[in-house]
């Protein structure tokens, strides 16, 4: 097996081009942060760019995102889970209802990765799913 988990990936911060650096979450969050470790643009703060990884290994969750776009990531995310938690698919099926929608690949479909636009995309398509569905006696 020749499939490399450890070490630092290369991970460049999208908006300024510099190399992001595998740090403690603390460097961001202050102490007493819940997640372990980020990729943090080497001009952090000047430019305010991370991303998580995912646990236990040093591989990010997706690219490097400004304070909008991980607020974006996270609306994307909240209206995404909201299908699935509202019984409306199951989680399986709202991946798949997510990849076939913008036609995605398995790995592509992951908001980690998703742009501004295509998070703004996600919210209106899971807005939709969920207007048509509206719970009843909620
Ligand atoms: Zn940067």
């Amino acid at each position: 097996m020749k499939q490399k988990k450890k070490g630092n990936q290369k991970v460049t911060c999208p908006y300024c081009g510099a190399h992001a650096v595998l740090r403690d979450a603390g460097f961001v969050y202050g102490e007493g942060a819940m997640v372990e470790k980020l990729y943090v643009c080497s001009n952090y703060p000047a430019c305010d760019s991370y991303v998580g990884v995912f646990r236990n290994s040093d591989i990010p969750k997706g690219t490097l995102a400004n304070s909008e776009l991980r607020n974006k990531r996270i609306r994307a995310h909240k209206s995404f889970d909201a299908i699935w938690k509202e019984g409306i698919m199951t989680r399986g099926q709202t991946y798949q209802w997510m990849q076939h929608k913008f036609s995605l690949t398995k790995k592509q479909a992951h908001i980690g990765y998703f742009s501004d636009y295509m998070c703004e995309e996600l919210i209106r398509s899971c807005e939709d799913v969920l207007k048509n569905n509206m719970v009843k006696g909620a």
